[in-house]
């Protein structure tokens, strides 16, 4: 039976003859159905059209994994290497017996996660593949399992899933939105894997929150303010959001500077005039 994956979000659904009717993720205000409609494709068609996984290595011990060409809302996974086993983040929507032999040359993936249910991918097809290591889903949104598994834990609040790697739930765009700490990452300074929870600009000096990144729906002010006081209680330097963007240093303090300017625009402090 194919492994159905929405073509929108390219998050997983279970193994059935035919299709499901419809993606949950993508009827919430916070994804879309396509004006073309709901349409899905399977891990076996993909194989079939020549998808393919591309590592990149942003920097020593930390690599990207893409889809190419692009599947669902083209995110780029990151998987950290260390001497107690990698960790596979934000997984891609697709994963065959060739692109899974690409990330077990880089060692032993010992526990996959991702921020939040936009990103669960083909989180637990990568787990069959790689060996069947932990796929860690936030208790608070636990309800967005598309295909549930005995792989499937769940967990809450700060969890060192190896030494060295926190997870920690912080909220906001979702319920059990999450960061990675990666302590050694950064040359020592310390990394954080923060999805869309919180997204790095393009100047790589801001980062801004959302509800909706494609519908474009704000937070309020409380939410943000909570959202950055959580993200900022273990210390990094650099912070790596989904799609490759990253803030290069200083990023706790540009998340604290970007949640105050925030607040102050969606609580009318600021004015369009000034
Ligand atoms: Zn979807
Ligand atoms: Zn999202």
């Amino acid at each position: 039976m194919p492994h159905w994956i929405c073509l929108a979000c390219a998050v997983e659904h279970p193994e059935t003859p035919d299709p499901p009717l419809e993606c949950a993720i993508c009827l919430d205000e916070r994804q879309y159905v396509p004006r073309s409609g709901q349409a899905w494709t399977s891990l076996e068609r993909m194989s079939a059209d020549g998808v393919a996984i591309e590592l990149s290595e942003p920097e020593p011990n930390l690599f990207g994994i893409s889809a190419s060409p692009q599947i669902g809302i083209g995110q780029r996974s990151l998987l950290i290497t260390t001497t107690e086993g990698n960790v596979l983040w934000d997984p891609v929507g697709f994963v065959d017996a060739a692109s899974a032999e690409k990330v077990r040359r880089l060692g032993p993936v010992v526990a996959i996660v991702a921020s939040h249910p936009h990103m669960f991918g083909a989180q637990v097809s990568w787990s069959r593949a790689l060996g069947d290591p932990p796929v860690y889903v936030a208790e608070a949104d636990r309800d967005w399992v598309r295909r549930p598994d005995a792989v499937i834990r769940f967990w809450r609040d700060d969890l060192e899933v190896v030494p060295g790697i926190t997870i920690r739930a912080i909220g906001g765009h979702f319920p059990g939105s999450a960061i990675a700490y990666w302590r050694d990452g950064a040359d020592g300074r310390g990394v954080a894997l923060s999805g869309d929870t919180i997204f790095p600009g393009p100047s790589g000096k801001w980062v801004t929150f959302m509800r909706s990144f494609p519908n474009q729906i704000p937070m309020s002010a409380a939410v943000v303010d909570r959202v950055a006081t959580s993200a900022n209680a273990h210390p990094y330097d650099r912070m790596y959001g989904n799609f490759g963007n990253v803030i290069d240093a200083d990023a706790m303090a540009v998340v604290r500077r970007s949640a105050d300017r925030y607040m102050s625009w969606v609580s009318g402090e600021f004015d369009v005039l000034t």
